[in-house]
């Protein structure tokens, strides 16, 4: 596939700005590596007192459905991209017409639907989990009868953390499902996934980045422990024989360029207790599970996504050391949101190994990711044992 027209060849260098649409933790990691670096950044986003905000030389605050906000913002920038995947089509567009736009608003269109998403792994050969879209009650009774029980009920759109799904283990259960999750609204047509229930051995994914000229750099893969369908613990190495490994690697290798994703993206995947691995979820940026490479691995995924988006050779994704991230969402300060009471930040780092990161999120509510803890080991379970402990010490008050 060609390159889109505006992208050009010569390496975007320090001292150039780049542009991030989104504010959140993921453009407030990409700008601290990336002006480490010796880069601007200026980050797009619709709150102002965003996680990016306090790592950015200037944030546009703005509507994304305002083309003409975006063009305006994306004025002198040198390259733009996403840490957040849900905008409208239109918004990738007004960016693209001003400046590059690496990975290719495309990929989004692609990825922040499911359907498209099952439409694009199908058509190019790729595993993934039985489904069937479907629009109306009829057709879900049809796929229910088909696929078989239980299944995954999915909103095509704006689904992320497990939000817009539910678990479908009776019959009974699927007129209420299709209710939820506002399949009898008014607003039109709405498509959902039906997905057959995969009684995996173990979640893995892979941050893999791929460059310009269609180079590509895997990280390690890590195993994913979900808790209420958000992610909990990952951790590297994933323990799991070469060939599944391997073959995870090479399949997310060969989606970033069937997409021909400039940049980084991350490839999660089912791993079935045969061994076989499908593919369940593409997004096309830096991913939670792939926050340990800043402790992990020769380069970060921050640092690779500047590489990658300017044009500069990818860095080595060699692992340094095992290591385990646990995630803290907002529950970690009480059960009170209306009265937060803040962790033993000291206790937890009292654990050896363990590094703190906060995003600097004001109001922590219940799975409100509001930071993460690394810890780095002699082994994968060591690491996971060290996150756990020093989570446990923050939160045990
Ligand atoms: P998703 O937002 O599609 O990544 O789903 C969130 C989590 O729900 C996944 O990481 C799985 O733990 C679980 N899940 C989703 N779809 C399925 C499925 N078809 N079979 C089994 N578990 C699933």
């Amino acid at each position: 596939m060609p390159l889109a027209a505006n992208d050009s060849v010569r390496p975007i260098l320090p001292g150039a700005t780049l542009g991030i649409l989104g504010g959140g933790q993921l453009g407030s990691m990409f700008a601290m590596a990336a002006r480490r670096m010796g880069y601007r950044v200026e980050a797009i986003s619709d709150i102002a007192d965003c996680p990016a905000a306090r790592h950015c030389d200037r944030l546009h605050v703005g509507s994304y459905d305002d083309p003409v906000f975006l063009a305006a913002a994306a004025r002198g920038l040198d390259v733009v991209t996403f840490e957040f995947e849900n905008v409208p089509a239109a918004a990738g567009e007004a960016l693209a017409a001003a400046v590059p736009v690496r990975p290719h608003p495309r990929v989004l269109h692609i990825t922040q639907n499911r359907a498209r998403e099952k439409a694009f792994l199908v058509e190019y050969g790729f595993a993934c989990a039985p489904h069937r879209v479907i629009e109306t009650l009829a057709e879900l009774q049809a796929a229910a009868d088909q696929l078989g029980l239980p299944a995954v009920l999915k909103t095509a759109a704006f689904g992320y953390d497990g939000k817009g799904q539910r678990r479908i283990v009776s019959p009974a259960d699927l007129e209420t499902a299709w209710r939820e999750l506002g399949g009898d609204a008014t607003a039109g047509p709405q498509r959902f996934v039906l997905e057959g229930w995969i009684d995996f051995d173990c979640e893995i994914s892979v941050v893999a980045a791929r460059d310009l000229g269609g180079g590509t750099a895997a990280f390690p893969p890590s195993r994913n422990g979900h808790a209420n369908h958000i992610l909990d613990i990952a951790s590297v190495p994933a323990g799991l024989p070469g060939e599944v490994l391997a073959a995870a690697t090479e399949t997310a290798e060969r989606v970033l360029a069937a997409l021909d994703v400039v940049g980084v993206a991350c490839v999660e995947f089912f791993v079935t207790k045969e061994g076989q691995v499908l593919v369940n979820e593409i997004a096309p940026r830096t991913h939670n599970s792939g926050h340990l490479t800043i402790e992990a691995c020769e380069t970060s995924q921050f640092e690779q996504q500047v590489r990658a988006i300017c044009g500069l050779p990818l860095g080595s994704t060699r692992p340094l050391s095992p290591a385990a991230m646990a995630n803290l969402l907002g529950d970690c300060w009480g059960d009170d949101p209306a009265a937060p009471v803040e962790p033993d930040w000291a206790a937890a780092l009292s654990v050896p190994g363990v590094r703190l990161h906060l995003y600097g999120k004001r109001q922590p509510r219940p799975g409100r990711k509001m930071g993460h803890l690394t810890a780095t080991a002699d082994t994968a379970a060591e690491a996971i044992r060290r996150v756990e402990q020093a989570r446990w010490l923050a939160g045990r008050r």
